[in-house]
């Protein structure tokens, strides 16, 4: 794995292996597997950027469940947007349903705070969120966090799922940035 990538002219520096981001995953999937095993969940996976999470963390729950998936999306470059928007609606019915909704970063937790209450009005019998990275200074909304993989500093980071500009996302791993080419 490379120390250091560039993308369209910014650089990032190495932050979490795939190594480091699986052996946490599996811990996450086992507190999942224990308290979910005979309830059938539902996982929500919120795109784009959740898709490999989600992927790793369901197969290592390795419980019986169902997977949906929901586009929201606030952010441009490098900076969160102002409004959350739907971009792709939910297509199943979480009436009744044990849902788990697979984020990949909070940062001001504005997206959840604003999607946790339409989803909850759909009357799931449970509500809860996993996230794999969290930036624990960044948080202005209050959003109640299940299951959080990594608390990290206030930077900007690409791979494994989440993208600079809808670039990065195949990397193994995630990068942090260190020189910005632009804004
Ligand atoms: P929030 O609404 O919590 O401020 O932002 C959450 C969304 O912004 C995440 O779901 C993610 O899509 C995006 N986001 C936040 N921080 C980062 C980051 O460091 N890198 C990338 N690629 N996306 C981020
Ligand atoms: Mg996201």
């Amino acid at each position: 794995m490379a120390s250091e990538i560039e993308i369209l002219g910014s650089r990032f520096g190495l932050f979490l292996s795939n190594k480091q981001i699986m052996d946490r995953i599996k811990l996450l999937a086992m507190r999942i597997r224990e308290d979910y095993l005979e309830k059938f969940p539902l996982f929500l996976v919120v795109l784009k950027g959740a898709y490999p999470f989600a992927k790793d963390l369901i197969q290592a729950a390795g419980i019986p469940c169902s997977v949906s998936f929901i586009q929201l999306s606030s952010y441009e470059g490098f900076m969160s947007g102002e409004s959350v928007q739907i971009r792709i609606p939910l297509t199943d019915s979480i009436e009744g349903r044990e849902v788990i909704v697979v984020e990949d970063i909070l940062e001001s937790g504005k997206t959840l705070a604003e999607a946790l209450p339409a989803l909850q009005k759909q009357k799931p019998a449970s509500l809860k969120v996993c996230t794999l990275l969290r930036k624990p200074h960044l948080l202005r909304f209050q959003v109640e966090i299940a299951y959080n993989g990594f608390d990290i500093p206030d930077a900007f980071v690409v791979g494994y799922g989440l993208d600079y500009r809808e670039q990065g996302r195949e990397l193994a791993d995630i990068y942090k940035l260190t020189t910005s080419g632009s804004t």
